[in-house]
């Protein structure tokens, strides 16, 4: 594993021409500033760019005709682009999003009766190796800047169009380890939630850590953060530290310790995924052991069932266990959901998508391109 916060983390836009998509208010101030406009044209940048979701200078009808043209000219506006899209039978659509350097993440749209919620990508990749996980076994390419982050949402939403009537929620479950990439993934968040712009509400974003304590402490340090899930996924050292390297730099005791000191708000709980390996991490001992974890600080469980990958060497679970683990759990008293993962039929789990992409030619992949 790299050592921790020593990612390339590339900067913000070519380097030649400054890029407005993903700065900050503050930062679109200057952009304006330096072409001999008034400060406060950066707001109206930024509500063009955030709220509108404009992705082209000429949609800025709020700005003067000579203003549009000295951006064109000037200032890219340079967002991740969808260049694959493949809807699944229960309604997620699978993203493929190409970024400036060409390299690939990936997002998933899933519409719910009361809400939709957008699966986004950290990174390019991931360093910490789970051995069930398809991105973990791409290795770690580099971080994504706040402009990729919040690319995917804008890219989405204008995709298939803002939900009447529906929040948007966002989960960091895709591909990459979020902690391991806090500085932009906090740079999006503020971005994400701002008032004048996406103005999603901090508690409809959750982040999933593999379990890196420090990210964990760090997260915890911000005022106003998104919420925390940990993927827990073994309940013993030994075989958290066979599936997940990171166990064995923080372990189980580790873990709960620094989520029992996690400064939850109140009624916030965290959340615990548990992927469920037949055989290896699905006994009912397990069930009882993370009912044991889950009582040392407020938290619900969700059961992932494994969704296999080809040479990934592991199993799902028995429907049959996977129902007796949910009674066990909420026999006492834990709230419990089970992830039927969405986009099963179309290579839903985390890196599935990028890497059959990468490995066939778009041509006979069955995917349609995006819009
Ligand atoms: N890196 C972060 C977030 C991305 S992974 C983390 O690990 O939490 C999001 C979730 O998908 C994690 O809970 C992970 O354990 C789970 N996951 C990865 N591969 C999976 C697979 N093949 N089937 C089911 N869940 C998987
Ligand atoms: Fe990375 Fe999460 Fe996959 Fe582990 S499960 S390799 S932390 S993306």
């Amino acid at each position: 594993m790299p050592p921790l916060w020593d990612l390339p983390a590339p900067e913000a836009g070519h380097a030649a021409r400054p890029n407005a998509a993903g700065q900050d208010a503050a930062g679109l101030k200057a952009l304006v500033s330096a072409l001999g406009e008034p400060a406060w044209r950066g707001g109206q940048v930024f509500e063009g760019l955030y709220r509108q979701r404009w992705t082209r200078w000429e949609q800025f009808s709020s700005l003067s005709k000579a203003l549009r043209t000295r951006l064109e000219a000037e200032v890219d506006l340079a967002w991740p682009a969808i260049v694959q899209s493949q809807a699944s039978e229960d309604g997620s659509t699978k993203h493929a999003f190409e970024l400036t350097d060409g390299k690939q993440v990936e997002g998933v749209w899933m519409p719910y009766d009361d809400r939709v919620t957008l699966c986004l990508s950290s990174q390019v990749g991931c360093a910490m190796g789970c051995t069930f996980c398809a991105t973990g076994q791409m290795g770690i390419v580099r971080n994504l800047t706040a402009a990729e982050i919040v690319g995917q949402v804008v890219a989405m939403l204008n995709h298939h169009g803002h939900p009447e009537g529906r929040p948007v929620n966002l989960v960091f479950m895709g591909m990459g380890e979020p902690l391991h990439n806090l500085d932009h993934l906090m740079a999006a968040f503020a971005i994400l939630t701002d008032p004048k712009g996406l103005a999603i509400p901090p508690r409809r974003i959750t982040v999933s850590t593999s379990g890196l304590v420090s990210g964990i402490e760090r997260l915890g340090a911000f005022p106003r953060r998104p919420r925390l899930a940990l993927s827990l996924n073994a309940t013993t050292d030994a075989h958290r530290s066979a599936i997940m390297p990171v166990n064995r730099v923080w372990n189980l005791e580790a873990l709960a310790a620094a989520l029992a000191a996690f400064p939850l708000q109140s009624g916030e709980r965290v959340t615990l995924e548990y992927v469920l390996l037949k055989g290896v991490t699905d006994s009912l001992e397990d069930g009882r052991r993370l009912a044991a974890f889950a009582r040392r600080f407020p938290a619900k469980v969700n059961l992932i069932p494994f969704n296999p990958h080809e040479g990934s060497g592991f199993e799902p679970p028995d429907e049959s266990r996977v129902g007796a683990l949910c009674r066990l759990l909420s026999e006492v008293g834990l709230p419990v959901s089970v992830r039927r993962s969405r986009g099963q039929d179309v290579a839903g789990a985390c890196g599935q998508l990028v890497r059959e992409g990468q490995a066939r030619k778009p041509k006979d992949s069955g995917l349609k391109t995006g819009d």
